[in-house]
């Protein structure tokens, strides 16, 4: 599908650079996915908004727009909408969290390769980013856990290693392109006969294809497989956090850069804890008489069983701090604490020695 640079930011073509800055300004502060966490949406007009900026505020690439337009463009960002994204470091064990960084280096570094041969056709070949879920237990955010999940995906060709060709035959330079990835192509256009440069529909702008296929993957590089991928979910991590494995997601055709497999955690509810952020909520019911007296219970925490002084007068509802007994917190060393509800148990019988004691309390009030 054309893509309509002027049209992505509002304006129409021939725009001012004014204009076009202006209306960048304006659609990015709208469509920041800071705002809009998790619309799948916004964050792809987001993406458009950037794309569309990053061509019409650049005079050479504008004028490589506006005067080749569909033809400059056309086929060669198919990998552009891929990992964009995700810029902030976790720094946790070699993955970090989706969090949507949107630096605008990124952008740059991808329009490297836009206009620029190459590179430009190798991202068209990466493996495409996919997502899973995993549902955790609460006890694992204590403790973080190792999780096997299994993943259909398109997986490196083992019989090829990638490559896509058939071990044994060579890779020659591609024969429809001599090489160079690019074909030229004429074409009737509303203005007469044009030249279009596109990429090489045999090699995929790559300049080699093998002499002879894989027969495994058909020259691919890659076979839809089940693989089994280890998850390292971390301390403290939070219901609907995502988790991202560079290079776990699809492969690469013939060997290009695999995506990255997002895996959407969830944290199942637990029947005695509950979540408050870093913080856990729970209760204990106590008699009646050992809230009046006071008393020392065992209570249970994520940490095993700790000691807790009720003290003399503790009314009903009153809320106890455990300290440093929730959950840890995301990428440090600290932990929430736990807040207990003491509940307070009003005796429904009592027998002929406990109404005759207590009526003797009452009398003496
Ligand atoms: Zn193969
Ligand atoms: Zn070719």
């Amino acid at each position: 599908m054309a893509k309509d640079y002027y049209a992505t930011l509002g304006l129409q073509k021939g725009a001012s650079a004014d204009d076009i800055k202006k209306a960048y300004r304006k659609m990015s502060k709208e469509l920041h996915p800071d705002k809009h966490r998790g619309d799948k949406a916004v964050e792809e007009k987001f993406k458009a908004v950037n794309e569309a900026y990053e061509v019409l505020s650049d005079p050479q690439k504008k004028q490589m727009y506006d005067q080749f337009g569909e033809a400059g463009v056309n086929g060669q960002a198919g990998g552009f909408g891929q990992g964009g994204f995700g810029g902030g470091q976790g720094g946790f064990g070699g993955f970090d969290f989706s969090n949507f960084g949107g630096n605008a280096d990124t952008f740059s570094d991808l329009f490297e390769g836009f206009f620029g041969g190459r590179s430009r056709a190798a991202e068209r070949e990466q493996g495409h980013d996919i997502e899973t879920e995993l549902i955790i237990d609460l006890s694992e955010v204590v403790t973080g856990a190792r999780h096997e999940i299994k993943v259909r995906k398109l997986t490196r060709c083992d019989r090829c290693d990638g490559a896509g060709a058939e071990p044994g035959s060579k890779v020659i330079t591609c024969p429809e392109c001599g090489g160079t990835g690019q074909v030229t192509r004429t074409a009737q256009s509303f203005f007469g006969m044009v030249r279009q440069t596109v990429v090489c529909p045999k090699c995929r702008g790559g300049g080699k294809v093998p002499e002879s296929a894989c027969k495994k993957c058909d020259g691919e590089g890659r076979i839809q497989e089940s693989a089994a991928i280890a998850v390292d979910v971390p301390p403290g991590i939070q219901d609907g956090q995502s988790l991202r494995l560079r290079g776990q997601g699809e492969a690469g055709r013939r060997g290009a850069t695999a995506g990255d497999l997002y895996v959407h955690i969830h944290v199942r509810a637990d029947s005695k804890f509950q979540r408050d952020g870093d913080d856990i909520r729970s209760s204990v019911e106590i008699p009646a008489l050992d809230a009046i007296l006071g008393i020392t219970i065992d209570v249970e925490t994520m940490h095993g069983s700790v000691s807790l002084k009720i003290p003399e007068g503790t009314q009903p509802g009153q809320v106890m701090r455990l300290k440093g007994k929730g959950l840890p917190v995301l990428n440090t060393s600290r932990f929430g604490d736990q807040y207990v509800t003491v509940k307070v148990k009003i005796p429904t019988k009592l027998s002929r020695e406990e109404r005759r004691l207590l009526e003797e309390w009452r009398r003496m009030k």
